[in-house]
């Protein structure tokens, strides 16, 4: 039966021998074998009661197996819903029961505690391994390996993916199959990827960034990925002769740059190395340039929108920016209270218009009209201004935005002050209750190595490009910033850290 998702993005490939997955072992896993087993698990999926519509909430570790449960689900026209490695069974409660999923598919060694979550929530248990074995494998094993796909069409449900929750409580975005194709398109057309692309694959796949902008990616132009555990530098490097290409987060860059062996000829392969789900420092930019002779590309997307901007394949790829919106892709920048739209220069929140935007969070119906203007755009929540050579720059977040004294405050200029004096290697502005201002203005900042800068000297080397209104009225030292596993720091655990510096 016609589906589109899987009749785009998998069907070509189901006899094809060419290795979809290289793992680090060196073992290969060819398109049709991977389709083989999506089609046993589809099976599986049926056998344990999961039909049309129905959602499969998925714990488990990074591995073949694991992402051929995301690709059983579309040929199965189940709604796939990943879950973060680090969710304690509580969290898991939550989103279990939030989306009243019919099956939970866990690693072995958190069955234990999963039990109790499954049955209350009245979804059916199952095991996966980082191996690919366990309960789920077993009930695929003997079943056939051919699977007549459910019959889907652009606007029905593919995926519920929750939200990072950097914000505060995750919300489930409901995916259509059209928000992901049109969006696999567009990326593969802008970013030239074609079937003679590896793709060094690091990232997790329970987030929209390993998940469907890396593998739908790679599906759609018909390309290979080296899939590995995680960002583990060895195993990077070793990656690197035979991949083209590398998604990563801005820590990824990082800690490539922290690596001697980071050098043009260990990248003498690559073609393009792209950054999201965080803003890129415009120094790793630099530095990174500078080692490897690459410009990253980095582009800005969010779980509910997919992929919104990019910077040029072939253009100037800006940093500190997050370039131009991607084809097929309305964006704006409104005045966040009015929603009146704002000129060239002028900072505002981003909305976004058109095929990559949901269709709205999960029984959350206020939330979700409250998120959208009455004209169809989707108001992101992210704070950012367009050039007047239409380059996108995101200035945080509008729940990050401080108000002191009665004026805003953008974090990020504050930031790109500090990072720039003498000792410091990154830092993160944030507003804490002040009696007097409603919210003071307070910076955390790490250190580059070695070094001890004094809160005098940093007030003292930003004071001259900032208005005083805008001046942090302290400035901590810290080891690190907090950061998920997508590297966004986590500036709410920041507030309530520095909550009291002021009362
Ligand atoms: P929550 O919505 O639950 O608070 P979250 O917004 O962090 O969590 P995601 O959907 O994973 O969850 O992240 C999307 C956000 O990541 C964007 O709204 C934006 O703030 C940030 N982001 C993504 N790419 C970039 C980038 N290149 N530069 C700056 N920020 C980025
Ligand atoms: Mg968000």
């Amino acid at each position: 039966m016609p589906n589109l998702l899987y009749d785009r993005l998998f069907a070509p490939h189901e006899t094809s021998a060419k290795p979809f997955l290289i793992l680090p072992d060196g073992r290969e896993i060819a398109y049709r074998d991977f389709l083989a087993t999506t089609a046993r698990f589809a099976h599986a999926l049926r056998a344990c009661g999961v039909g049309v519509g129905d959602r499969v909430a998925v714990q488990v570790k990074k591995s073949p197996e694991a992402l051929a449960v995301y690709a059983a689900c579309v040929m199965a026209g189940a709604i796939f819903l990943p879950l973060n490695t680090a969710y304690t069974a509580s969290e898991v409660a939550y989103f279990v029961g939030d989306a009243q999923a019919r099956l939970l598919v866990c690693d072995p060694a958190s069955s234990d505690s999963l039990d109790p979550v499954a049955r209350d929530a009245g979804a059916r248990l199952m095991t996966l391994d980082a191996a690919g074995t366990g309960s789920f494998a077993d009930l695929a094993a003997d079943q056939a390996d051919r699977f007549e796909p459910a019959d889907r069409s652009a606007g029905d449900l593919a995926a519920f993916l929750y939200t990072s929750g950097t914000t505060g409580r995750s919300k489930g975005a409901m995916l259509t199959q059209d928000n992901l194709l049109s969006n696999a398109e567009s990326l593969v057309d802008y970013w030239r990827f074609t079937e003679s692309d590896v793709l060094l694959h690091a990232l997790p796949i329970f987030h929209t960034h390993g998940l469907f902008v890396a593998t739908n990616v790679i599906l759609l132009a018909g390309g290979s990925m080296i899939f590995l555990p995680g960002p583990d530098l060895d195993l990077m490097f070793a990656a690197m002769p035979r991949a083209t290409s590398m998604m990563g987060v801005p820590t990824f860059y990082t800690r490539l740059l922290g690596d001697a062996r980071l050098t043009r000829e260990a990248v003498a392969h690559m073609r393009l190395f792209i950054s999201g789900s965080a803003p890129l420092l415009a120094e790793t930019h630099a530095d990174f340039e500078s080692r490897t002779g690459h410009r990253i590309l980095e582009r800005y997307g969010m779980t509910e929108t997919n992929m919104n901007t990019s910077n040029p394949y072939d253009g100037e790829r800006r940093a500190g920016t997050v370039g131009f919106p991607l084809p097929g892709v309305d964006l704006r920048v409104a005045d966040a209270e009015t929603g009146k739209v704002l000129e060239t220069g002028e900072i505002g929140v981003l909305e976004v218009k058109g095929r990559n935007v949901f269709k709205g969070y999960w029984n959350m119906p206020e939330k979700t009209a409250e998120e959208f203007r009455a004209d169809g755009y989707f108001i992101t929540g992210d704070l950012g201004v367009i050039d007047a050579d239409g380059y996108v720059s995101i200035v945080g977040r509008a729940k990050d935005l401080i108000i002191s004294g009665g004026y805003n405050i953008y974090p990020k200029e504050i930031e790109l002050a500090l990072d720039e004096a003498p000792g410091v290697n990154e830092s993160a502005v944030i507003g804490v209750p002040h009696p007097d201002f409603g919210e003071g203005v307070i910076a955390v900042v790490v250190p580059k190595a070695g070094a001890a800068p004094d809160e005098a000297a940093l007030m003292e080397a930003i004071a001259p490009g900032l208005a005083r209104f805008k001046q942090p009225k302290r400035i901590f030292l810290a080891d690190e910033l907090p950061r998920n596993t997508m590297g966004k720091v986590q500036k709410n655990l920041l507030r309530d850290q520095y909550k009291a510096v002021f009362t």
